[in-house]
């Protein structure tokens, strides 16, 4: 990297900021070697993901710097999760224009060690480069799971029930929020959808519990409504969501009353939740009752896998308490 910043070398920047990061995970070398080493346990198989994060995009240039490092490294445990996978270790790749200074990098990585506390996961290794566009954030997370039992996104039945985690919707509110457009919503409500949006919380104690449970699984990041079509699409079904039951923070009630827009609509089908939304047969609804218990974590039941009848074009149908079936001008968030 060569760059008139100001900032210190690439080697520097390393050193200082990150190889503290790769403390105690033995593979990464202290960030002192070309690669790093990963050994899972005996039995079980790597789960692998990376997500980027775009200034301008994802984030804005006055965000703070540890929030940005935190989302981004949060947005991968989630996908883990999802899959019943532990986290254990990630990489990044740092693309920096030269408007970025040292204090920003300090944040960041500051915002990073707090989570890799919370998390249990190493930094071992990644790129650091300067760049003409945008500060890009990319990260690649490392999870580990018994062999052969990743929850993929295929393995739904007929009958199978729709769970989800936590509530719905509260990020995309806040991101409303953010925008202005909720004005009305008192303060504390405000608040808490923001924090929502600016720092999800990856579901780690409930995806790798969900290991024979779930048939299906994913992470909630584009919108409930156009996730669960991924699952339908690659199961093959199609899906039966009862409005009504979709589990709503209190502040997310009362942004919808507030709403001068479709703020049901927003809650249904606006992305960055980061739940895990899963299928699994009836029989274990019980079981599930109990871990949301023991976790403290809600788990909700939201509708019905069901094999697709002849003619439906429709993956989800959202019906409303009155029979009235809901729809929607865009179902989930899309880049392109
Ligand atoms: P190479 O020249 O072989 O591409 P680098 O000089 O880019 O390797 O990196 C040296 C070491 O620092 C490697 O272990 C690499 O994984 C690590 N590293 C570089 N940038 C980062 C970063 N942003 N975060 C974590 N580790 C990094
Ligand atoms: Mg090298």
């Amino acid at each position: 990297m060569n760059r008139g910043s100001g900032l210190p070398g690439e080697f520097e920047l390393i050193a200082r900021y990150f190889a503290p990061l790769a403390k105690g995970f033995p593979g990464a070398y202290g960030l002192l070697d070309d690669a790093a080493v990963i050994a899972p346990a005996a039995g079980h198989e790597l789960v692998v993901k990376s997500d980027a994060v775009v200034g301008g995009v994802h984030f804005l240039p006055d965000d703070p710097p540890d929030l940005v490092g935190r989302k981004a490294l949060r947005v991968n445990l989630s996908d883990l999760a999802a899959k019943g996978a532990v986290a254990r270790a990630y990489m990044l790749d740092l693309m920096l224009p030269n408007t970025i200074g040292e204090a920003w990098i300090a944040g960041f990585a500051h915002g990073l060690a707090r989570d890799q506390d919370e998390y249990g996961v190493h930094l071992i290794g990644g790129d650091t480069d300067s760049t003409p566009g945008p500060t890009t954030v990319a990260i690649m997370a490392f999870g580990e799971i018994a062999t052969g039992r990743i929850i993929r996104r295929g393995g739904a039945r007929p009958g199978d029930m729709i769970f989800l985690t936590g509530t719905i919707g509260d990020a995309a509110l806040g991101l409303e929020v953010l925008r202005g457009r909720l004005s009305e919503l008192d303060a504390a409500s405000a608040g808490f959808l923001v924090e929502r949006f600016r720092l999800p919380l990856p579901r780690i104690t409930v995806g790798p519990r969900l290991i024979g449970l779930a048939t299906a699984a994913l992470d909630v990041s584009d919108g409930l409504i156009a996730d669960l079509g991924h699952i339908c699409e690659v199961s093959a079904l199609t899906a039966i969501v009862e409005a009504d039951r979709v589990p709503l923070s209190t502040a997310a009630r009362a942004a919808i009353e507030t709403a001068q827009g479709d703020g049901l609509a927003t809650a249904l089908t606006g992305g960055d939740d980061y739940e895990i939304l899963f299928t699994a047969p009836q029989t274990v609804a019980g079981e599930l009752a109990e871990l949301s218990h023991t976790l403290g974590v809600a788990i909700t039941a939201i509708g019905h896998m069901s094999a697709p009848s002849a003619g439906t074009e429709k993956r989800v149908t959202v019906v409303a308490a009155d029979g009235r079936l809901l729809t929607f001008a865009c179902e989930g968030w899309r880049h392109f």
